[in-house]
């Protein structure tokens, strides 16, 4: 017999999302008749804009001809799209980037997951703390965090606790750590970082010799003038931090996948000796080993996300998701809850009350408001005593749900 990986045993419990699935699947097994609003797992339901449909079917077309069809794609994408990619989302900010240093993927979680695969089995690494899942669990499945404690959290891992008595901003670490973690706009408080918060990791990343992974999926959801929306804004950024974004959440690619991660040619880590390597040329190999890249019908699909008509409905999808955030923020709070988020970002962070944890709060809106939410622990150990609800429900849903939270809690 092989041996396994046993760091896969060292995971807290089972993966967030599978959990509420389990625990939402007991609950209406045993309450067939109940109708149950799932403002939980972060998925969109609005369907994909009309200008991407338009290139689906375009692209199919493409498939269908001899003189058209496409077989293997490059590596890390095409440069159709790639462009796009340099030209809108950075070019238009003030940022230059090249084209060779943007890598097309099938998913934003897929390169949150893999990132840490071209740094040692040994480099510190810092979370924002709560946070997407996903960086913890590809960390411990890696073998860098050891065993959780029993309130789930990990030695090897630097926590940067963001609660209400911060402002959601994590303070900078007191230690040297080789790989840092944000997420802005925050999945799941909907906190934003500001420029000169962003500055601060900037010049202690280029201090510490360190990395930071900035995962921007929620980036389009910014409102504020003030907040950065790519963290190559920031003087010095090139050569320390790498970005990710989605298509999933502005366009709703979230069945389609489709993402991308910007490796600086200036970044470089280091060998045992000293020796420099360019952290895009590993990435490249490891994009090479791993992957042949999304499929062209999808690749076309987003760069339709590009022209001014799939701007345009992009933000009308964005727009409307977050009237649900306004709709459930105003709610809850006029109802007495204490809500974060849902300006910049499609997530409501809510208190639960005095004394009671996320996961009992979870079960105790799901028994009697038949709500699904997330609970604020399954984020990472600052989440406890936090509930998340998402704004990509339908109206009525979102409506409804907010009315039964009020009525029935
Ligand atoms: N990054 C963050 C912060 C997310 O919240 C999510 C999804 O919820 C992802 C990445 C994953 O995006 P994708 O659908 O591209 O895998």
């Amino acid at each position: 017999m092989a041996r396994f990986n046993e760091s896969y045993l060292n995971l807290n419990q089972s993966y967030l999302f599978a959990e509420i699935r389990r625990r939402t699947k007991v609950f209406t097994d045993a309450h067939p008749d109940v109708r149950v609003i799932d403002l939980g797992v972060g998925d969109v339901t609005l369907p994909l804009p009309p200008a991407v449909i338009r290139a689906i079917h375009e692209a199919t077309d493409d498939m269908a001809r001899r003189e058209t069809f496409k077989g293997y794609g490059p590596y890390v994408g095409y440069e159709f799209l790639r462009a796009e990619i340099a030209r809108h989302d950075f070019g238009s900010r003030g940022v230059t980037l090249g084209v060779d240093e943007v890598f097309v993927s099938d998913g934003g979680k897929s390169d949150s997951a893999n990132l840490q695969e071209i740094f040692a089995p040994d480099c510190v690494i810092a979370l924002m703390d709560p946070v997407y899942p996903v960086y913890a669990d590809s960390n411990v499945v890696a073998g860098r965090t050891g065993r959780a404690d029993a309130g789930g959290r990990y030695a090897g891992i630097v926590y940067l606790p963001c609660t209400a008595e911060n402002n959601f901003q994590p303070a900078l670490p007191r230690r040297h750590v080789d790989l840092i973690y944000l997420c802005y706009p925050n999945n799941p408080t909907g906190a934003v970082v500001t420029r000169e918060a962003l500055t601060r990791w900037v010049e202690y990343a280029r201090a510490e010799d360190a990395v930071i992974l900035y995962d921007a999926a929620y980036e389009a959801y910014i409102v504020d003038t003030e907040v950065p929306h790519s963290i190559y804004e920031i003087d010095g950024a090139r050569e320390v931090a790498i970005e990710c974004r989605s298509f999933s959440k502005n366009a709703g690619f979230t069945g389609m996948r489709l993402a991308y991660t910007v490796v600086p040619k200036e970044m470089r880590g280091r060998g045992v000796d000293g020796t420099p390597m360019s952290l895009n040329t590993l990435w490249a190999r490891r994009t090479a080993i791993k992957s042949n890249g999304p499929p062209y019908i999808i690749q076309k699909a987003a760069a339709a996300v590009y022209t001014p008509e799939g701007q345009q409905q992009v933000r009308a999808l964005i727009d409307f998701y977050m009237e649900n955030a306004r709709i459930i923020g105003g709610g809850l709070a006029a109802a007495g809850f204490t809500v974060y988020g849902g300006r910049n970002a499609p997530y409501l962070w809510v208190r639960t009350p005095p004394a009671v944890s996320s996961w009992d709060f979870f079960d105790k809106v799901l028994a009697e408001a038949h709500v699904v939410g997330a609970p604020g622990a399954g984020f990472g150990p600052s989440g406890e005593g936090y509930f998340r609800l998402t704004a990509f429900g339908s109206r009525p849903q979102t409506e409804e749900a907010v009315e039964r939270i009020k009525t029935r809690l």
